[in-house]
């Protein structure tokens, strides 16, 4: 293990950097840290993932080597797509590991990890009982820990995994011993514990969603308002561009980006507070066709995959319910 007091050479956090040591493991080093890595993964916190919690195991598992933390086949996607400067993603088994990559895996591992990214326990984490929206909810979830650090210690990683001492809540402050391991001492009655007390951390982090807004282009039917038998002919798909401000509930939609960016009346606009926004279909070619429909009117709208991604994150916490399963009807 990395003594205490300073922080690996493989790893520094800080200014949004991320440096990894780029030392080729020789073989004799490989097979080492193969065992070690084994040895690491068979510790319970350690099987499972860092972000979903689902079963990880040597054969399968990746690891985050910059955040130090292990996670499965799934949520290595994810973190790749938080970008290197955050997450550099390597697979246990297939990759070949020198010694200061397993060195800060050690130091570490997803129990000390998760007192820092989650020092303020998200209050909920998407599981598979959110069915077809967990693995958008994983997204948000990620993006919020480790882009917004929604949940995590004051200061930077590396720091925070040496500050002695280092203030918690109500008095506490945690402590490191002449070996390295972590105390906490409560000043006011003067109580010494190795094992944290709940009192020290803050309570969990309820607001998960925050109102990011979006803007894009999406095709916006039109059409339809005249009487039935005309209606099919008269509907059609234009190309609108979308505004959902940060923060605001309000979606607009213009004929141009530049009457968007010029602040011109909206060709339309409707108030997603409570709205149902669900997907109708998902075409072969990949189109998603979904509408948000709230008591006044509905919006039919089409785009990518990513496209409506990236809109039902963010009519997530504005809208009553956002649903990613295909809706008959
Ligand atoms: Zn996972």
């Amino acid at each position: 293990m990395a003594s205490s007091g300073e922080s690996p050479r493989s790893v520094m956090h800080g200014d949004g950097i991320v440096v990894l040591s780029t030392h080729k493991a020789s073989a004799k080093e490989q097979a080492r840290n193969a065992e070690r890595l084994k040895s690491l993964l068979s510790e319970p916190h350690n099987k499972q993932c860092f972000e979903c919690e689902g079963d990880v195991e040597f054969r399968t598992a990746w690891a985050s080597v910059s955040i130090g933390v292990f996670i499965c086949a799934g949520c290595s996607g994810l973190h790749r797509s938080l970008g290197t400067h955050i997450s550099r993603v390597k697979s246990c088994a297939a990759d070949d590991w020198n010694d200061d990559w397993v060195d800060n895996m050690e130091s570490w591992g997803n129990k000390r990890a998760s007192l820092f990214w989650e020092w303020r326990p998200p209050a909920r984490r998407p599981t598979p009982a959110d069915g077809r929206n967990q693995s958008r909810r994983m997204r948000e979830f990620v993006a919020a820990k480790y882009m917004r650090r929604a949940f995590s210690a004051a200061g930077e990683a590396h720091e925070w995994r040496v500050a002695d001492p280092l203030p918690l809540e109500n008095g506490w402050a945690r402590y490191a011993d002449e070996f390295g391991r972590h105390y906490f001492h409560h000043t006011p009655s003067d109580e010494t514990t190795w094992e944290l007390p709940d009192a020290a951390r803050p309570p969990p982090c309820l607001p998960v969603l925050v109102r990011t807004g979006a803007r894009g282009w999406l095709e916006k039917k039109s059409g339809g308002h005249e009487e039935r038998g005309k209606m099919k002919l008269l509907q059609k798909w234009d190309r609108r561009y979308f505004v959902l401000p940060a923060g605001g509930a309000e979606l607009s939609y213009y004929k141009t980006e530049d009457d968007a960016a010029r602040g011109e009346h909206p060709a339309g606009s409707l108030r997603c507070d409570g709205a149902e926004v669900f997907l109708k279909e998902v075409r072969d070619d990949g189109v998603h066709r979904f509408t948000i429909k709230t008591r006044e009117r509905e919006l039919k709208l089409r785009s990518s995959k990513r496209e409506f991604e990236t809109w039902a994150s963010a009519l997530e916490p504005i809208a009553a319910e956002v649903d990613d399963a295909p809706r008959a009807g």
